[in-house]
C-alpha cells in the first residue's frame, strides 16, 4: 500500500468514493464514448449544491478503502478482495489545494472506511478539515462523513471546519442492519446524528447572543441509505426518512440504489435496483419536504411500494378524486401543492399573480407548468376537467354527499335540485379554496 503514488491512490480512492450518494451527483449513468466530452459515470469530481443554491464541483475521495466492518452490501467491507490504498491526511490536503487552485473544484467531500476504530478514523478526517481551515485559511466547501461511534468531542470539532456533516443511516431498518451489516447499529448512528444535531442547536443559540460565536456545520447534516438490498418497501423507507428529518432536522436523505458485484454474498439480490426506483423515492422525499405530504399518505398500507410507472404525487391524486378539482385562483396554497404537475415555486408564483389576475390556461403554460398532468385536476378562468372520473363539486369521501353538478370540458351539467347537507357548503368551498 505505501509503494502506490499519490496518482494511484487518486485512482484508487476516488473510484471507491463514487458508491456514496450523500453529496448528491447519483442516479445519472452516462459513460462518455472517447469522442466527445464529458463522463458522469466516472468518479473523482461530483457536484453538489450550497445553501444558497450555487451548484459547485468537489474533489469526492475515501481516506482509505481499507475498512474493519464487514457490511455485505459495501466493495469496501473487511473480506472484499479489491486493491487497498490509504492516504495521508497531508496528501488529501494538498490535492485539494492543487486542484483548487487549478480551478477543478470549488470543495472537499471526505469519507473513510474505519480503520483501527471510529475515534482514529475521524480523528484522521477532522485533521484533513482543520488543516485545510486554520493552516492554509482555505475558503471552500467541505463534505466529511462523521464516523458513527466516534467521540463527541470530535463531532464538537470537526463542525467547527466542515460546511455539511453526514452520519451514514445505510439500511432502513435495525433488522436490515443486523442481516446485512452486524457491525453497525443504529442506536450508534443516531447518537452522533443528535450530537450533531444538538451541538449545531447549540451553536445557532451562542450566535444570537454573539455573533463572534463560531458557526457548527452551517450547511447542515445529511445521510445516505442504501435501498434494494434487503426486502425493505417503499414505505418503511419513507417512513424511516421522515422520522430522520422530524428527529435530527437533516438537510437531505440520499438514496442509492443497490448495484450487485462480482461473488457477492448470496444474501444479496442478484439485480441491481431500478434507477427509477431511487428516482421515485426522491420524488417522494420533495412531496414531504417541499408539498406538505405526511410519510403514510404517499403509499398504502395495502400497497406499500411506489408506483414505478407514475409519480408519487400523481398516484396519490388518482386514489384522491375527492379532493379535485382545485380551483388555481381560490385554492390556498397546501391545496395547490397538491395538484399533479404544479411545483411549489409555480404554486407561489400563482399566488402572487392572482391577486391581481385570474390565470388561465395560457398563463399556466407561460409558467410552465405540466398542463399534461394538471389540467385534469385543476380548474382555470377559462377551464374545466372533463366529467370522467372526477365530479366538480365532490366532497370528500368519508362524507358520502352526492354531487351536486358534474362538469364537462365545455360546461357545467346541473343535476336536479335536493336539501343541501349540513357540512356540504364546507366541503365544497375547501374545493374551490374558499376556506
Ligand atoms: S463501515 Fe462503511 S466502508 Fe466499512 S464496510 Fe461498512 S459501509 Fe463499507
Amino acid at each position: 500500500m505505501t509503494s502506490l503514488t499519490v496518482q494511484q491512490k487518486l485512482e484508487i480512492l476516488a473510484d471507491a468514493a463514487k458508491y456514496d450518494a450523500s453529496c448528491a451527483s447519483s442516479g445519472a449513468k452516462r459513460a462518455g464514448n472517447g469522442k466527445g466530452i464529458g463522463h458522469s459515470d466516472g468518479e473523482g469530481i461530483c457536484h453538489s449544491y450550497t445553501p444558497d443554491g450555487r451548484c459547485i464541483s468537489l474533489l469526492k475521495l475515501l481516506l482509505t478503502n481499507y475498512c474493519t466492518y464487514d457490511c455485505v452490501f459495501c466493495v469496501n467491507r473487511v473480506s472484499s478482495d479489491i486493491r487497498r490504498a490509504r492516504f495521508t491526511p497531508d496528501e488529501i490536503v494538498t490535492l485539494t489545494l492543487d486542484f483548487y487552485k487549478r480551478n477543478y473544484i470549488e470543495g472537499l467531500f471526505l469519507s473513510s472506511g474505519i480503520i483501527q476504530s471510529p475515534d482514529y478514523t475521524m480523528e484522521m478526517l477532522l485533521q484533513v478539515a482543520k488543516t485545510l481551515r486554520t493552516v492554509h485559511h482555505f475558503g471552500g466547501y467541505i463534505h466529511i462523513k462523521a464516523i458513527p461511534g466516534c467521540a463527541q468531542r470530535l463531532v464538537d470539532e470537526v463542525g467547527l471546519y466542515a460546511d455539511r456533516l453526514s452520519a451514514n443511516i445505510e439500511l432502513p431498518t435495525q433488522n436490515d442492519l443486523v442481516q446485512l451489516a452486524p457491525e453497525k447499529k443504529t442506536a450508534v448512528i443516531e447518537t452522533t446524528m443528535t450530537q450533531i444535531h444538538d451541538r449545531k442547536l447549540e451553536a445557532e443559540e451562542d450566535r444570537t447572543r454573539f455573533h463572534s460565536a463560531p458557526k457548527f456545520a452551517p450547511a447542515g447534516q445529511s445521510t445516505q441509505m442504501v435501498v434494494g438490498a434487503t426486502p425493505s418497501t417503499d414505505r418503511e423507507i419513507i417512513a424511516r426518512a421522515s422520522g430522520l428529518y422530524t428527529s435530527f432536522k437533516l438537510k437531505r436523505v440520499y438514496y442509492t440504489g443497490f448495484s450487485p458485484y462480482p461473488e457477492a454474498d448470496t444474501r444479496l439480490p442478484l439485480k441491481a435496483s431500478p434507477l427509477i426506483r431511487e428516482h421515485r423515492l426522491y420524488q417522494a422525499d420533495w412531496l414531504m419536504r417541499h408539498y406538505g405530504f405526511d410519510a403514510e399518505e404517499i403509499t398504502t398500507p395495502d400497497a406499500p411500494e411506489l408506483d414505478l410507472a407514475v409519480d408519487p404525487k400523481l398516484a396519490w391524486a388518482k386514489r384522491h378524486p375527492e379532493f379535485f378539482p382545485v380551483d388555481v385562483n381560490a385554492a390556498p396554497r397546501e391545496t395547490l401543492l397538491r395538484v399533479p404537475g404544479l411545483g411549489y415555486k409555480n404554486v407561489d408564483r400563482i399566488l402572487s399573480i392572482r391577486k391581481y389576475h385570474r390565470l388561465g390556461l395560457e398563463d399556466l403554460r407561460k409558467l410552465h407548468v405540466r398542463l399534461k398532468d394538471a389540467t385534469a385536476y385543476m380548474i382555470a378562468a377559462d377551464h374545466l376537467p372533463a366529467a370522467t372520473p372526477l365530479n366538480l363539486f365532490a366532497a370528500p369521501s368519508d362524507m358520502a354527499i352526492a354531487p351536486l353538478a358534474t362538469v364537462t370540458r365545455d360546461a357545467a351539467v346541473p343535476l336536479p335540485p335536493r336539501q343541501m347537507g349540513l357540512f356540504e357548503a364546507a366541503a365544497r368551498s375547501a374545493m374551490w379554496g374558499s376556506l
